[in-house]
Order: structure tokens, then sequence, then C-alpha cells
């Protein structure tokens, strides 16, 4: 057991800020009054809610901030978004998405489906960039919606939503278009306007904001139903008393993300490579299941053939690294991803596969560390595998 942590399991959450922290310290201690109420003492805090929605919206360049809705995180977003948009459209049966969505969009369809929603699940290639023809092909007059994430949590792979959004309203001008952005936030800029995008979700804690805020972004044109039911906060769209310090919190994140920007595309990219290169070239039978697809920054998604990804995990816990795999431990069986799944990862690496994510406060000591340990990790392993003769063969073939 290592006393050092080197973290790279930055898609799972994020470090809070510094200044995140300081800009809502105030919010937790003096200024804590009700921010609807009447008295002077409240004008501090709603002050400070209105100066976070300017902040979101300059963040995704939206052009009102009447158009952002905070929530307590990304599965909230979405499901206020899809749920709510649907809730305006009743008489339309039909509804689009991807094989790779996050749990909170993907099960929001299986419980659409149940109540008679015919939703079609969008497939992608080996690199697990989405099929736009089938997507395309997909949409009729009878579709009210499409959801395509912005950047998938296992690979990183960025989807082309402006290129989507022209599809989608090329094909039926009514059809809205929900993104689920959890996964850009902070890594590249966002931009609803040219993207044109009906409703985008990001959260907080994925970008160095706290646990328990997200934001949801609702154009003008686009009108949904409430999910969470009660007072007048958020214009109708959200109950519930406002969480002050939070939505200060995520005010700054999306200001210190936005100066950090440059720094994730060359800096974090930069080490994500290093770290790439050198489990690339260490070690045999490893693979980047995302060959060249364009990616996030900070995430790299690496198959080892014939070993255990969740021993791999626990190898490298021991040594202070946190990274993550993309299997569910699912009653008792190992399950693999259904993101490695959908992109055909073959048969020996899926259950091996490791994603790290990095972020701005990972370091390029860590990287050197983790590239110095990584093969010895996975060599110990491999050495106890049932598959010897598998194994010989696949290192024959690399030294010829
Ligand atoms: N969407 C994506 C792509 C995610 O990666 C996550 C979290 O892992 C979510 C949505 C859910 O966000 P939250 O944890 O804030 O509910």
């Amino acid at each position: 057991m290592s006393d050092k942590i080197i973290y790279l399991d930055n898609n799972a959450t994020t470090r809070v800020d510094d200044k995140v922290l300081e800009s809502m310290l105030p919010y937790l201690k003096e200024e804590y009054a009700n921010p609807s109420s009447m008295y002077d003492f409240a004008k501090k805090s709603s002050d400070a809610i209105k100066e976070a929605r300017v902040k979101v919206r300059d963040f995704v360049n939206a052009e009102n901030e009447k158009e952002i809705i905070f929530t307590s995180c990304g599965s909230e977003s979405a499901n206020t978004g899809i749920r709510g948009v649907l809730g305006m459209h009743k008489d339309k049966r039909h509804i689009i998405t991807t094989k790779v969505e996050h749990p909170c969009v993907l099960n929001v369809y299986k419980m659409l489906e149940k109540q008679g929603y015919k939703v079609d699940y969008i497939g992608v290639n080996s690199a697990g960039e989405l099929d736009l023809e089938q997507l395309s092909e997909a949409i009729n007059d009878d579709t009210a919606l499409v959801s395509v994430m912005y950047a998938n949590n296992e690979t990183g792979v960025i989807n082309p939503i402006e290129k989507i959004s022209q599809i989608i309203k090329s094909k039926n001008q009514n059809t809205k278009f929900y993104v689920d952005a959890v996964q850009v936030a902070g890594k590249i800029p966002i931009d609803v306007q040219a993207c044109g995008v009906d409703m985008l979700g990001i959260s907080g804690h994925k970008f160095h904001a706290p646990k328990g805020v997200g934001v949801l972004y609702v154009n003008s044109k686009t009108i949904i139903t409430p999910l969470i039911i009660g007072g007048h906060q958020e214009r109708g769209k959200r109950a519930g008393t406002e969480n002050v310090p939070y939505i200060v919190g995520i005010g700054t994140a999306c200001e210190r993300a936005q100066e950090f920007l440059r720094y994730e595309a060359t800096e974090v990219k930069r080490l994500r490579d290093k770290l790439e290169n050198g489990i690339l070239k260490n070690i045999y039978n490893a693979r980047l299941n995302t060959g060249v697809a364009n990616r996030v920054p900070n995430t790299s998604n690496i198959g080892f053939e014939y070993v255990e990804g969740e021993l791999i995990l626990l190898h490298l816990s021991d040594k202070g690294i946190c990274a993550s795999s993309g299997s569910a431990c699912t009653s008792g069986s190992l399950e693999p991803s259904h993101v490695l799944r959908a992109m055909n990862v073959p048969f020996t690496a899926i259950h091996g596969s490791i994603r790290f994510s990095l972020s701005k406060y990972t370091t390029e000591k860590d990287i050197d560390y983790v590239n110095s340990v990584m093969p010895g990790i996975i060599e110990k392993i491999r050495n106890l595998s049932p598959y010897q003769d598998e194994l010989a063969e696949l290192k024959r073939r690399k030294t010829l």
C-alpha cells in the first residue's frame, strides 16, 4: 500500500480547484440567506447566483443566461432535458440515441421503451466513432428527440456534434437534440450556438467543482416540463431552494476551465500521449482501443491482452495509482463494458482494458512513475495466466 496517490481517474471525478472552494466558502458560512427572501441580507446570495449563471452562459456560449438551469448533477440534467422535452411532445413516440451513452441516458431510454416509445440505438465503429449514416437514416417524422454524448466517458472519443445537429435538422426541423457534454466540459471548448444543440448537460465534479451541482442548458426555442415540481426556482424548471455555494462553485469552475483550455490541449495531452506511448512501447500486445479517433486530450483507453482488468487495477492501487476499467461486477460475473462491446474490442483484450484519465493536476513525475511500474505489473499478472501458449505466441510475433 502506497502513501502517495497518483490520480488518473479524472473522468470519474476530479479534485476541487482551490479557487473554486475559496469562492464557495462565504456562502457556506456568513452568506447563508435563502436567495428568494425579500430582505437585504438575501441580496448577496441572489446576486451570486446571477453572476454564476452569466459565467456558465459564457462558458457554453449560450445566447442568454435564462437558458441556464442549475441542477444537482449530470444525471439530473439528462433526466430533466430528455423527459422534460418528451413531456411537451406527447404525440411523438420515436427517439434516437447511441449504444455507448452513459447509463444516465441509456437507462432513461430503457424506461421509456417500457412506456411504449420506440428507441433506435446507433452503433459505433471499432474506433468508437458514431455511424452517422445509420443515424441519418433513423430520423423520421415521428422522431421527437435525438441524444448523443459529446465525448464518451470510457474512451474519450468526441462526436461531431455540429455535423450531427445539421443532419438532424435537415431531416426533421422539429426533432430536438440533447447533448450529454459531461466529459468535455473543461477539456475542449463548448459552443452551443455554433453546434446547434437544443439542450446540453454538464456536471461540476468532472471539472474541479464539487459533487452535487450540474447545469442543463435549454435554448429559448425549446420548452420542457419540469422533472422536480415545487417552488418557482430556476424559472419553474427545477424546484428546490438553490444550492448557492455549489452554484457559485460551478460558476468559478467554468471560469477556471476557460483559462485552462489551452493547457488541456497542450500539456495534459502531451502527458497523456507520453503515458500512452510508454505503455504501448514497453508492453507487448497492449492496444489503444480507440485507434486514431478524435479524442478529448486527457483520456486513454488501453487493452492488455490476456489480462484481467480488475487485477491490473488492484496492482496499480497497491502502488497508489488510481485508474479504472470498463467492467462492472454484476451477479458474480465480470460483464465487459457496453462501450467496448459496441466497438467490438476483441475478447482477448476487452476484459483487460484500462482507462487512464488525466487532469491539470497530473505531473510529469506521475506519468514517469506509472510508465516505470506498468510493464512489471502486466508481466506479473501474465506469468500467472492460464493462457501461457497464447502469450508465448504473441511475444514471439512481437519480437519477429
Ligand atoms: N454523462 C457522462 C458521459 C458521465 O461520464 C457521467 C458520469 O460519469 C454522467 C453523465 C453523470 O454525471 P453525474 O455523476 O454528475 O450524475
